[in-house]
């Protein structure tokens, strides 16, 4: 039950312990193409480019950073946690001039506040973590991609704990980029990249005055090669990871077949009736507000002199692996529990069931099921 990798759906893993082909088999040709047309369907995105490069998600945060940024362009980092840190790091590599705008941990960066930077400087693109994995707050896409769009900035969302999990419409909301890895609401083992670009990204990587500063990442050796698989022709530049692009169409299919909306509003019920069952045990969680907690995961302080660790123990004797902390500065203060994907409410009555056994037996008071009772009555 941690935010990633997630359980996965058998047919997806049947899809992974098959055969492997060659990556220019006409059934593979024809796997990679169908799966390029249903990132399209399940991003919102029909004019955008979707990419499919063997990789984890910070691969896809680095190939939107090495093809659109040049050397001094100004890009702004919109950070609620730690892979907000990451994704400037990454832009720094290619000699971009950063700013983040910071908060303190479980709030999120207010919009007057950005539009207020974005006002005082001109900055070629912005990124934004939709959903912070360290601390499991949301931010507003939408708003966030107006506000980048007013400004005629590119926008870029880190949409790695997002991407089927919240609601992204990336067209519609005219956002840029918009990039995951395969491990967590996708539904496929981790291994895989995967962004689509709008068209204007795309015009303004074709339009660079110098080369990209990365070699696997240049996204002119793999447009031709998206291209081709689209088109159902043999190409190669790097071997792709067949089985798991395999797995990624049966994913991908599965989602399309019941809606991707569909599939985003029952990510939204399950956590709000988990967020309401932590808050029955007087837990506090680390998002300020419900409007800034995530679909995907949840994020809950340790009660007051509970040591996490054996609390931790305890919820996994019970055979139920929850994640600790991650934001350095609270490391040992709050747990973790993903909830996206392949999850159903019996596996969260089972991680609930697990937390009430874990608290009760480090010594915290609450009356004997009323977490359990609580996600019940919500569902
Ligand atoms: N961004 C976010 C929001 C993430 O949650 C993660 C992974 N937990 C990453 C980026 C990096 O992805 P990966 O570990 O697949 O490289």
């Amino acid at each position: 039950m941690i935010p990633g990798p997630i359980e996965f759906e058998p047919e997806v893993l049947r899809a992974m312990g098959a055969n492997t082909t060659s990556h220019v088999a006409p059934n593979f040709i024809e796997t990679f193409g169908h799966s390029i047309e249903l990132m399209r369907k399940v991003w919102m995105a029909p004019t955008g480019q979707p990419f499919i490069v063997a990789g984890s998600g910070t691969l896809a945060m680095d190939m939107a950073a090495c093809n659109l940024i040049e050397k001094g362009d100004n890009a702004l980092v919109i950070s609620s946690g730690y892979f907000g840190k990451r994704f400037q790091k990454i832009l720094d590599c290619y000699g971009a001039n950063t700013t983040i705008l910071e908060v303190a941990p479980g709030e999120v960066v207010n919009l007057e506040f950005i539009e207020k930077n974005l006002k005082e400087k001109s900055y070629k693109l912005l990124t934004f973590t939709h959903v912070d994995t360290s601390t499991g707050v949301k931010v507003d896409a939408k708003a966030i991609a107006a506000l980048a769009k007013k400004y005629n900035v590119l926008s870029i969302l880190d949409g790695v704990c997002s991407v089927v999990g919240e609601e992204i419409r990336q067209e519609e909301w005219g956002i840029d980029i918009a990039l995951t890895g395969s491990q967590k609401a996708v539904g496929v083992p981790p291994g895989l990249a995967l962004l689509v670009a709008s068209q204007k990204a795309m015009d303004v990587w074709k339009n660079r005055k110098t080369p990209v500063q990365n070699y696997y990442g240049d996204w002119a050796n793999w447009i031709s090669i998206m291209t081709a698989y689209e088109e159902r022709r043999p190409s190669y530049f790097g071997t792709p990871a067949v089985n798991l692009v395999a797995a990624l169409e049966v994913s991908l299919r599965l989602i399309d077949e019941d809606g991707i909306l569909n599939r985003v509003q029952r990510h939204e019920k399950l956590a709000d009736a988990f967020r309401k069952a932590m808050s029955a045990l007087k837990l506090e969680l680390l998002p300020n507000t419900t409007k800034n907690a995530a679909n995907t995961l949840t994020a809950v302080y340790y009660p007051e002199g509970i040591d996490g660790a054996a609390f931790r123990k305890k919820v996994s004797e019970y055979g139920v692996i929850i994640a600790g902390g991650l934001l350095p500065e609270l490391k040992t203060k709050y747990f973790r529990v993903g909830h996206m994907g392949a999850i159903a409410p019996q596996d969260l009555i089972t991680t609930i069931s697990a937390i009430e056994y874990g608290l009760k037996t480090v010594g915290y008071g609450f009356e004997d099921g009323v977490a359990l009772k609580t996600f019940q009555a919500c569902l």
